[in-house]
């Protein structure tokens, strides 16, 4: 599983550009499902074939990064966000990419407190702006650089928002063993920017439930703001965020799949941030929905952090809803 979770994380994937992630995540999963293809956003969308309900799971390809907006004469590029960034989390920071550039951010003069996005540069050692122009165009795209580490119960990398959501379903598409239902393991395209891939994902498939798999924030830390999830406490059931109110059916199906197989879990309040749900719940006539978050600290910076134990706990319920009957729905 580290494996599995080291080679995503380390992957290259800005919003609209989950190719390499997708590409790889094909190689983990193409013999244990029935049909695989990617539609026209990007989404990979992987299906195991049953007569039962129509079931959709997702978790997002894409990583938060930046995009070059302009090349000054000295060579330092100018650039704007992809997806949410903590400014502060990148002073000193380095960017890669798709060629394998590497950038270093640093920042005008001026008080931290009056940092804004415009003070910030991107410095790819060139000395002018020819000599920059044969590393990078206006448009590329990079992502965070910063290598997969390994804490023992904890790991820590860029991107684990939402690889470590991928890894979860790829985990759990290969230990699955039976099931009635008709399931769609969706890794969607471009959530970062507004859950575009997973609007249309849903659109195509129309399932009967919905589920999102991303990471949520924690209470956890010194000083954090009050939040009831702590990294190691077990899988979170969404209850509500920004995006979605959890349908009711799905967040009580949730909690009696875990309290019945014994699998840890927390309920969780996002107050800020959305999912993929956001985007499923709302398709045609509307899909009952909800999420599954693993916890993770530090989320939108170059470090983000989760426990082991919450991985394993999301890969049980997500088996446990496979094999559920879901009458209800
Ligand atoms: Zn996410």
């Amino acid at each position: 599983m580290k494996n599995l979770i080291k080679d995503l994380v380390e992957s290259y994937g800005p919003t609209g550009f989950e190719t390499e992630v997708t590409n790889k995540i094909r190689t983990y999963i193409a013999d244990k499902v029935d049909e695989c293809y990617v539609d026209a956003l990007g989404n990979l969308i992987a299906r195991k074939k049953g007569s039962g309900k129509k079931v959709m799971f997702s978790a997002h390809a894409d990583e938060i990064g930046v995009i070059v907006t302009y090349i000054d004469d000295d060579g330092f590029l100018r650039f704007s966000n992809v997806g949410g960034l903590n400014l502060l989390t990148l002073l000193g920071g380095r960017v890669r990419f798709a060629n394998g550039v590497i950038g270093v951010i640093g920042k005008e003069k001026g008080e931290l407190k009056d940092l804004t996005l415009d003070k910030l540069f991107i410095d790819i050692g060139a000395a002018t702006k020819d000599e920059a122009q044969k590393k990078v165009s206006i448009g590329d795209f990079a992502v965070f650089h910063r290598e997969f580490a390994d804490l023992g119960q904890r790991l820590v990398a860029k991107s684990m928002d939402d690889r470590i959501g991928c890894a979860v379903l790829v985990e759990a598409i290969r230990r699955l063993d039976h099931s009635d239902h008709d399931l769609y393991f969706v890794f969607s395209a471009q959530e970062e920017v507004g859950l575009r891939g997973a609007r249309t994902a849903a659109y195509s498939i129309d399932p009967d439930l919905g589920i999102a798999i991303d990471v949520t924030r924690t209470g956890d830390t010194p000083e954090a703001p009050r939040m009831d999830v702590s990294l190691g406490k077990g899988a979170a059931i969404k209850v509500k965020d920004s995006s979605v109110i959890a349908h009711p059916k799905v967040k009580n199906l949730m909690v009696r799949l875990a309290e019945a197989d014994q699998i840890k879990y927390q309920l969780e309040v996002l107050e800020a941030g959305g999912t993929d749900a956001g985007a499923i719940h709302l398709t045609k006539s509307g899909v009952p929905s909800g999420t599954i978050s693993i916890p993770c600290r530090y989320v939108h910076s170059p470090s983000e952090m989760v426990d082991l134990d919450d991985v394993e706990n999301c890969v049980k319920l997500i088996l446990a809803i496979c094999r559920d009957s879901l009458d209800e729905f």
